[in-house]
């Protein structure tokens, strides 16, 4: 039997709609400088978006065509999050990051045809111009300096010109549900970056799930600080989630660094913002070196991307700030599981379940299996296995790419490993990749490295398999101590004893000024290993 219910297509374009509708006069707020700032509202935002939307007609841009964006975090960004989807073509985001190779293989692979790009960034793009065949166009959020395009051979047009005299209302395309919407690539840290087409209704309903109690909790009367670059997995969705919910919408431009971080949750009143470790990690360290910040209206932190350590939990706690964990990858939208506890929760089981990656959020299906056999493996929170997830917004398969390994019988492979439990708690151990096993036994890296990081004179530690003649590989700790601190192995190896198992405790320590960071602000293990390989880790 079929149901009775209305067949209406989720789209970015009912996000649009909705947001334009009934959180008219919600915010767009923009930094243009430490401590200035551009406010836009929600209405006017949806305006432009209908104005790049009819100019990008006007430059052929139809059906599903490629629309590459090259941006900060800015209001500009936000324009073609909603425009380019909700007119039916797909948005690449390419990353301002990546290696000139990798982001000329991104771009091509996507057959970008229009690029809008920030003004900041255009020098970037400047030597790469013939290796990018498939644009035709490029906009430039700004003005235009002419060497930058020099025998480029591509028409070059501003923001400003394209949207100028165009109409602010549009008739969006209805599109089918399932077609893609934007697209994103995993930052390749193995090989080259794979491509993920998200559909307009895993984006609705990912968007939609993550603004819920369960999940990230954010409503109408938040003020949301993006800090996750726009450029990765759709900024975790958060444009989103803030357009459906009338969140208003904070966004640091080139600007994004810990103390305007900071100036923004001051200035701004942010409630809620969300990124990597590495960032936050910055932030508090500024706190802590500038007493007298009131960041009093943060009242979280989502943080995701890596492990959480307990130092940087206790560190917020002691601003007000609660910091939550979040799990998820670029194959998923990215949110998987949103480490939350229950009110009432003894403080020790609490603080243990926020240092898990989280419980698992509603519609998501998650498993663990052996990596090497494939066997499902039981969820009792003990047996370690590979994530294995299954859900309408998990990727099925990566663009153009035979990657059969990567599922297993129609679930995504995640390559994180660790333990289930029965209510659905993840604790990561390690990214298959990073993996360090000794002697045959794994060692967890993850909670070596917030054992090690929990001293009070390491602001950052991670550690690396190095090979080792008798056990086949040992972890090998780099770290960064706090300035004017005097630390070494050996302080650190008694620190460890107790706290992790003695077997697990590293013989070998590099102490480093800073510890090199990939294209999406976390720490880098694959240059670490090389680095060490190379003899180049003190
Ligand atoms: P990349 O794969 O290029 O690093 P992603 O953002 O897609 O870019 O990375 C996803 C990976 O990040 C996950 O597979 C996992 O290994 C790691 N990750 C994300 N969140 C967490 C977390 N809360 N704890 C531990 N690892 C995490």
């Amino acid at each position: 039997m079929k149901s009775t219910m209305m067949d209406v297509p989720l789209s970015i374009a009912t996000i649009l709609r909705h947001g334009r509708r009934w959180h008219a006069r919600r915010k767009v707020v923009t930094m243009t400088g430490p401590g200035s700032w551009r406010e836009s509202t929600f209405a006017e935002v949806a305006g432009r978006a209908a104005q790049l939307a009819h100019g990008l007609e006007a430059l052929g841009v139809t059906g599903d065509q490629r629309v590459g964006t090259f941006m900060w975090n800015n209001q500009e960004h936000l324009e073609a999050y909603l425009a380019v989807p909700a007119m039916g073509a797909v948005l690449q985001t390419a990353n301002i990051r990546l290696f000139p190779d990798q982001l000329v293989y991104t771009i091509t692979k996507a057959e970008d045809r229009v690029l809008i790009v920030d003004e900041s960034l255009a020098g970037t793009l400047a030597p790469l111009w013939d290796e990018l065949p498939t644009v035709h166009t490029v906009i430039v959020n700004g003005t235009i300096d002419p060497a930058h395009f020099e025998g480029s051979g591509k028409k070059v047009l501003t923001y400003a010109e394209l949207l100028e005299g165009r109409p602010t209302e549009r008739a969006w395309v209805e599109v089918d549900e399932r077609d893609a919407a934007t697209m994103c690539f995993t930052t390749g840290t193995t090989g080259n970056p794979k491509g993920v087409a998200y559909s307009h209704r895993s984006i609705a309903i990912h968007s939609m799930s993550q603004g819920t109690y369960n999940a990230v909790n954010i409503g109408f009367d938040d003020r949301n600080l993006i800090v996750v670059p726009m450029f990765h997995a759709n900024a975790w969705g958060y444009p989103y989630t803030c357009w459906w919910f009338g969140a208003d919408i904070v966004l640091l431009d080139r600007f994004l660094n810990a103390p305007n971080i900071v100036r923004a949750v001051e200035e701004q009143k942010v409630t809620f913002a969300n990124g990597v470790p590495t960032v936050w990690n910055d932030v508090l360290t500024v706190v802590r070196a500038e007493p007298g910040h009131d960041l009093s209206a943060l009242r979280a932190v989502i943080i995701g991307g890596a492990a959480v350590s307990r130092a940087l939990v206790e560190g917020f706690e002691e601003v007000g700030v609660s910091i939550v964990q979040g799990w998820g990858m670029t194959e998923t939208s990215p949110l998987v599981t949103v480490a939350k506890t229950p009110r009432g929760t003894d403080p020790e089981t609490a603080m243990s379940r926020r240092l898990s990656q989280g419980r698992v959020s509603p519609g998501v299906e998650v498993r663990i299996a052996d990596p090497e056999t494939l066997e499902i493996l039981p969820a009792d929170g003990a047996t370690i296995g590979e994530f294995e997830l299954r859900g309408p917004w998990i990727t099925g398969r990566y663009l153009g790419d035979d990657d059969g390994d990567k599922f297993h019988d129609g679930w995504l492979r995640t390559g994180d490993i660790g333990t289930l439990d029965d209510e659905g708690h993840v604790r990561i151990t390690d990214r298959a990749k990073d993996v360090i096993k000794s002697g045959g036994e794994w060692v967890s890296s993850v909670e070596l490295e917030n054992a090690i990081a929990a001293h009070p004179d390491v602001t950052m530690a991670t550690v690396i398999g190095v090979p080792d003649p008798k056990w086949d590989e040992r972890p090998c700790a780099i770290v960064v101590t706090r300035e004017g601190a005097d630390l070494d192995g050996e302080t650190l190896r008694t620190w460890l004893t107790g706290k992790v198992a003695r077997w697990w405790i590293p013989e070998y320590w590099s102490f480093v000024p800073e510890i090199p960071l990939t294209s999406v602000g976390k720490l880098d293990k694959k240059a670490l290993r090389q680095r060490r390989t190379d003899g180049a880790l003190p």
